[in-house]
């Protein structure tokens, strides 16, 4: 199988060079753009990109406000911040994620809580998050959700897209109600990917896209947060750049803000970027297709969307039957110039967040003992 897949890559994107796992793609009206804003010397924090790139995702999403950032963690660190997350809050979320969801949190002052992944999604478990709630936590006479024993405030829920498959989300958002939790979606790798037949992150209160330089499109570094309410969403807008009240000359800021707006040399990039996303969405299901069939008689199980999304495919994966298989399909694949990566190792074994609460996490292990990332890069077809 390994043989086969290495020669699949490889015709695949006609090259005997590096196959990374996900490369950028520039063949619209990138530099065009770019140049753009290079002559008109607007560059920086203010310009017509930033504002037509809002836009642009606001329109393809259906999120009522777009605010844009200058990556997806500073993106996560605002939506978590708008959704109240305050010091030493508690925050549910997946030990099987990209390290970004948590370092937002703790940045915020807050702790995580490690439930569950569900092996439809691959992203946080309804039902695990309801059990984990059920035996560890109260609401108070305030309607405020509170841990059982360490008697902190439980103030958000942060589910993550892994690989652009869209989570649980309507069943995770009946456990938000219930416990009067703000649903916050790491919606970071899930550009495309639809839920139901709307866009991932458009569901919670709040959610953050990267646009880093390995996900579907990027901006060089980039970020948005997604607001599900348009007062909130100017709010949004408002913290992001300095909490700076308009005025030609006059400084006067009225709260403490951050300064995470995206510079308009990146929104250019993700103007021309948004032209071809569909393009590339479909070049990438293409590509998903034919990995299907080519593990369809294997030991190995290619990971499809679940039935009721439409999955981005950003990151191809496969579960392989054990952890042997595993590493040695790492290994020949890697040695030959394949990229193929193993998931993140989960978040509580990682020093900062080891000592985090957390429930069971059966499926998370067994995830990160058996999957592998498979080159991604949308292919042109024909
Ligand atoms: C890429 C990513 C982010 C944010 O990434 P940035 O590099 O800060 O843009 C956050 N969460 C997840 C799950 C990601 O994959």
């Amino acid at each position: 199988m390994n043989n086969k897949l290495i020669s699949f890559v490889r015709d695949t994107y006609q090259t005997n060079d590096f196959i990374p796992l996900h490369a950028p793609t520039f063949a619209g009206n990138e530099k065009k753009y770019v140049t753009d804003t290079i002559d008109s010397t607007f560059v920086s924090s203010v310009g017509k990109y930033v504002e037509n790139f809002e836009k642009h995702i606001e329109t393809y999403t259906g999120a009522t406000k777009a605010v844009a950032t200058v990556n997806g963690t500073a993106a996560l660190h605002t939506a978590l911040y708008m959704a109240g997350v305050k010091q030493g809050d508690l925050v549910i979320t997946q030990a099987l994620t990209f390290v970004a969801t948590c370092n937002a949190l703790y940045h915020m002052g807050a702790e995580p809580i490690f439930v569950d992944v569900s092996k439809v999604s691959l992203g946080l478990c309804p039902k695990a998050t309801q059990e984990y709630l059920e035996t560890n936590a109260k609401i108070n006479s305030d309607g405020e959700c509170t841990h059982k024993v360490t008697g902190q405030r439980i103030k958000a829920v942060i589910p993550m897209h892994t690989f652009g498959h869209p989570v649980e989300l309507d069943e995770l958002l009946s456990v938000c109600l219930k416990w009067n939790l703000v649903l916050v979606e790491d919606a970071a790798e899930s550009l495309g990917s639809f839920y139901k037949g709307k866009h991932t992150g458009t569901i919670g209160d709040f959610s953050a896209i990267s646009f880093n330089g390995n996900k579907v499109i990027t901006t060089g570094g980039g970020g948005m947060v997604l607001c599900r309410n348009l007062e909130a969403g100017k709010h949004t807008r408002h913290v992001t750049t300095t909490a700076k009240v308009p005025h030609p000359y006059e400084f006067y800021h009225d709260e403490p803000g951050f300064n995470y707006r995206l510079p308009n040399l990146n929104a250019a990039l993700g103007c021309a970027q948004m032209e071809v996303l569909p393009a590339f969405l479909k070049q990438k299901r293409v590509l998903a297709e034919q990995y299907q069939t080519l593990f369809a008689d294997s030991d190995f199980q290619f990971v499809t969307e679940p039935d009721y999304a439409q999955s981005n495919y950003w990151l191809n994966a496969i579960i392989c039957p054990d952890t042997e298989s595993r590493n040695l399909l790492l290994k020949e694949t890697n040695e030959q110039g394949v990229m193929t990566r193993p998931i993140w190792q989960l978040m509580h074994r990682l020093p900062m967040f080891k000592n985090a609460l957390r429930g069971d996490l059966r499926v998370s292990e067994w995830v990160e003992k058996h999957l592998i990332n498979l080159p991604s890069s949308p292919v042109k077809i024909g």
